[in-house]
Order: structure tokens, then sequence, then C-alpha cells
């Protein structure tokens, strides 16, 4: 996934610093208001990718401010996920009828938050994964084109398919099952050593030595990358 900026508008410190430590965890940028003072303010010098908001704020009612951030020409593609203490289904249909993208009640499991951000970036953002560069390799979703150091490489539907589930779990070493469930779809006919040899043509087509994906041994593979 890519680096996100998040901003966490909360002013309970232990919540806020919770839910900073989370997403700073998993590389991305986080900035923090602990009011809608202190949110305006911050959206004045960024743009965040997401907004996290609490609803219960010193200053006033978080819901509020997401209406006028909705409302607001230059902020309303910022999608936002609400947070409230409030657990009742009414307030959550009026969160999202007040613009929300997503609301989760307190208390929440931070993994939770993390699924559900992840859910809003994927629906909201979908298209902007669609085209990654990780060591000069530059995949294109859509037009399901590669290109290594902007020299056009042909691959197969599987190999393309492998090299896309790379590029999108960097640094993590992929097992054979997990890449036989993500390129064969889980078919019975793909064994390890069909992975093995797509693999192969892949880090081939890749320039051998050069290539970042790297056998693991008896776990699988990795595609290093310092992106
Ligand atoms: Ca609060």
């Amino acid at each position: 996934m890519k680096q996100l900026t998040i901003l966490v508008v909360e002013d309970d410190k232990l919540n806020r610093d919770m839910v900073k430590a989370a997403f700073k965890e998993d590389g991305h940028i986080v900035c923090t208001a602990a009011s809608i003072g202190e949110c305006r303010k911050a959206l004045e010098e960024i743009k965040p990718d997401i907004i996290v908001l609490d609803r219960g704020l010193p200053d006033g009612d978080g819901l509020q401010l997401c209406l006028n951030i909705k409302k607001d020409s230059a902020l309303k593609t910022i999608p936002i996920l609400m947070l409230t203490g409030k657990a009742e289904v009414a307030d959550k249909i009026l969160g999202l009828r007040f613009g929300a993208d997503d609301y989760l009640s307190k208390p929440f499991d931070i993994d939770e938050l993390r699924a559900r951000v992840d859910a809003i970036i994927r629906r909201v953002y979908g298209n902007l994964t669609e085209r990654m560069t990780r060591c000069g390799i530059t995949i294109d979703i859509k037009s399901k084109t590669v290109t290594l150091k902007d020299r056009p490489i042909e691959l197969t539907n599987r190999e393309f398919a492998l090299l896309r589930a790379f590029m999108e779990n960097p640094n993590i070493v992929l097992t054979r099952e997990s890449l036989i469930k993500a390129v064969w779809n889980g078919a019975e006919l793909a064994s390890s050593k069909v992975v093995d040899v797509t693999v192969m043509n892949l880090r081939r087509k890749l320039g051998e030595e050069e290539s970042p994906i790297c056998s693991v041994r008896s776990c699988g593979y990795k595609f290093v990358s310092a992106d």
C-alpha cells in the first residue's frame, strides 16, 4: 500500500496516540489535531489522504465539522472516517448522512480501524494504485503493461499477476501457497513447481541478477524494495 498522509482529529490523548502509533508503524505520515480549531489549521497546511475524525470534540461536534468539510469544494474529496462514543444505529446513519465515508464506534479495535481505512482508501483512490514503480519496474494494472527502466517488458498473464502480487507486497515473504491463491485463484492444478517455474521466467525477464525477486529458503519469495 502506498504511504498515506492521515489526519487524526481526537481530543482523547491516549486514543490519539494509539491511533497515531499504529498508522506510523504501517509507514504512514500521521498528523494530529485535538480540536476542530486545530483540524482547520492543519487543513490549511496539509491535504491529508484521509481524516479520522472523533465526534465529541472540545470546541464542537465532529459531525458538524464533517459536514462543513464535505461542503468545502477544496476539501470535499478527502474521505472521512468518523469515530464516536455513541454506538446507536441512528447515530451511524446520521454520520453517513453528514457525508462521512465510514463510521466506527468506540471502543474499537485498532486493527479494525486499519482495515476500515484500507477499505476507504481502496474505494476512493482505487485508481491511484493502478500504477506502481519499484526498483525501476513500473506496472500499470489498467493497461496491463510493464516497463523496466522505461523499456517495455512482455509478460504472460500469470507472470503479470505474479509481479503485481510481489509489487503490492514489497519486502514481505510470499509463500508458494499464498501465490497460488493470489495468482492462480487457488486452482488445484497449480503446484509449487508451477509457481517456481513462473517466478523463474519472471525473474529472467526482469534481468535475472538485478531482479528484486529473491527466493527465501523453504518459505517462498520476496520482492526486495527500498522504494
Ligand atoms: Ca472525544
